[in-house]
Order: C-alpha cells, then sequence, then structure tokens
C-alpha cells in the first residue's frame, strides 16, 4: 500500500487546468496526484519519461486518449476495441498498460444495462459510451451533427431523435451556452419526456441547462460530474487493487468549483 499510495500520479491533458481529478483522486489518498500539462507534441516522449520519475499511474484526457492507447506496451480489450485509453498504468520494467474506464465507469453510473438508448455526439467521449452500452446489450442509436462521423461506430445512425431508455449526450454541447441548451441538438424540451434517465458527460457549476431541464420534468438524471466519479473509481482500483472510497471522491469533485472550473 505504501508503495502505491506514496507514488506519483496525475491527469494529462492540454489544458488541463480545469480537471477535478486532482481534488478527488487526492482527497482519496494519492497525495502525490498533480495536474500534467503536456502539449500533443511532447506526450509520447513525456510519457515514456513518468515511470522512470516515479509515476505509478496516469489519467488521460482531451486531447491525449488514442496517442496513450499508441504507446502504450499493453492494453485491454476494452482500449483496443474503443480505440482510446483514460488510464495508464507504469510498471517497473519499463511498462506502460492501458486502459479505458470510461465505459464501465458509465454502466456503474447507470447501476443498470438500459434496453435501448440515444447517444448524441460522435467524438471521443461518444465512442466509449457507444461501445459500453452494446457490451451492455442495449439497442444503441447514434445523432451527431456530422452524421459520417457516426458511422462505424456499431450504433445505428439516425438523423431525427428516437425514444429510448436513457438519453447521453456526448457532445459538448452545454458547456458554455445556458440560455438555450435545446438549440444545438435534435431534441426540445418536451422531447425529454420520451427517455427515463438522461445522463449529460458534460458538466458545470451549478448544472448544465439539459440536465437541470429534465430534473423539472421529473426525468431521472445523471450529471458529468457522477460520470467522472465513476471512472475514476475504477483508475483508482486499478492502481491500488482495492474498492475506491466512492463517497470521499464524490464529495471532493463536487466541492465549489470555480465558475470556469470544468472538464
Ligand atoms: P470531442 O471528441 O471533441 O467530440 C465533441 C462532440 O460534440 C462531437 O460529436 C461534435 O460534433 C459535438 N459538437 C460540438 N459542438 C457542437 C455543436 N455546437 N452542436 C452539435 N454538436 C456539437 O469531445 P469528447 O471527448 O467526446 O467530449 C465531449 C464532452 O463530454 C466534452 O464537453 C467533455 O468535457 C465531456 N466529457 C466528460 C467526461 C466526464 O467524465 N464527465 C468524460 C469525457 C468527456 P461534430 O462531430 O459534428 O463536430
Amino acid at each position: 500500500m505504501a508503495a502505491f499510495a506514496g507514488a506519483r500520479y496525475g491527469v494529462l491533458g492540454w489544458p488541463v487546468g480545469h480537471s477535478r481529478s486532482p481534488a478527488m483522486m487526492r482527497a482519496a489518498g494519492l497525495e502525490r496526484y498533480q495536474r500534467l500539462p503536456v502539449a500533443p507534441e511532447v506526450f509520447g516522449d513525456t510519457v515514456r519519461a513518468l515511470g522512470g520519475a516515479g509515476f505509478h499511474g496516469a489519467n488521460v484526457t482531451i486531447p491525449h486518449k488514442e496517442a496513450a492507447l499508441a504507446l502504450a506496451t499493453k492494453a485491454t480489450d476494452a482500449a483496443r476495441e474503443i480505440g482510446a485509453a483514460n488510464t495508464l498504468t507504469f510498471g517497473s520494467d519499463g511498462s506502460i498498460a492501458a486502459d479505458n474506464t470510461d465505459a464501465p465507469g458509465l454502466l456503474a453510473a447507470i447501476g443498470s444495462r438500459p434496453a435501448s438508448a440515444l447517444v448524441l455526439g460522435a467524438g471521443g467521449s461518444a465512442r466509449a459510451v457507444i461501445w459500453a452500452l452494446i457490451e451492455a446489450g442495449a439497442d444503441v442509436a447514434v445523432w451527431n451533427r456530422t452524421p459520417e462521423r457516426a458511422e462505424g461506430l456499431g450504433a445505428r445512425v439516425v438523423e431525427q431523435p428516437v425514444a429510448a431508455e436513457v438519453l447521453v449526450n456526448c457532445t459538448s454541447v452545454g458547456l458554455d451556452d445556458l440560455s438555450n441548451p435545446f438549440k444545438d441538438l435534435p431534441i426540445d424540451a418536451d422531447g425529454l419526456d420520451n427517455y427515463s434517465t438522461v445522463i449529460d458527460l458534460v458538466y458545470r457549476p451549478g448544472g448544465t441547462a439539459l440536465v437541470l431541464e429534465a430534473e423539472r420534468r421529473g426525468v431521472s438524471t445523471i450529471d458529468g460530474v457522477e460520470i467522472l466519479v465513476c471512472q475514476g473509481a475504477l483508475s483508482y482500483s486499478i492502481w491500488s487493487g482495492r474498492p475506491a472510497p466512492l463517497d470521499v471522491m464524490r464529495a471532493a469533485a463536487r466541492h465549489e468549483a470555480p465558475e470556469d472550473d470544468r472538464g
């Protein structure tokens, strides 16, 4: 445990100043967990040096998840099939193991296996979400502003929203503009009644307009902070071999973030 807890950890991103992972992971006991702002052009060299610099693990966020998988010396089937890694573990032999906890983190947050889902978006997070939902046996439809980008992800591409058990917003819509959350999405407020649960990967202080509107209508919701906590808890368990202190991590991740603190 001493080697695990005393080791160095971090979150690799560019930029990464907004990340809530350091607060969450330090609260869980990884006291030497830090932000690792790394530009894409030096990502490979930097990450390959982390093990020798005393790092045991790192989370990976935008825009490095695909590069993280590419440089790993071994990877789980999930990371390979999704095509991205968000968790790296550095071995004493110089190995770099890649995993993807975004996918099982989503299912952990949902807490059940939904029969059907509509996913909005076809970027990095949508790939993991679609993979997880299909693995869980769901019938998955995907809508994206640029439809051709949604092809080949394993889900049915739709041009109009379809009713489903869960709606998952994997677009970045809602991050900044609170005035009209539906302006750039194919659904409107009334359309939220077509879903039992609304999940928004985006999060911001005070909640996103999508989640707030769903709550107002009595639709069950899961916000982006809960998704972050669930994927982070799985990374913690990979590094420690033990269950994560979920309540402590959740409280730290939700602790009053400044207005521009998100991601
Ligand atoms: P990404 O790879 O850059 O994909 C962005 C997606 O948003 C694409 O589908 C893009 O559509 C769509 N989009 C952007 N602006 C849009 C607009 N104005 N109207 C309609 N669609 C728009 O990003 P990502 O990694 O998937 O992340 C997406 C969001 O999820 C980000 O806000 C990120 O912070 C959040 N996220 C949260 C967590 C968490 O733990 N809570 C984890 C991962 C990501 P096009 O293909 O048409 O460009």
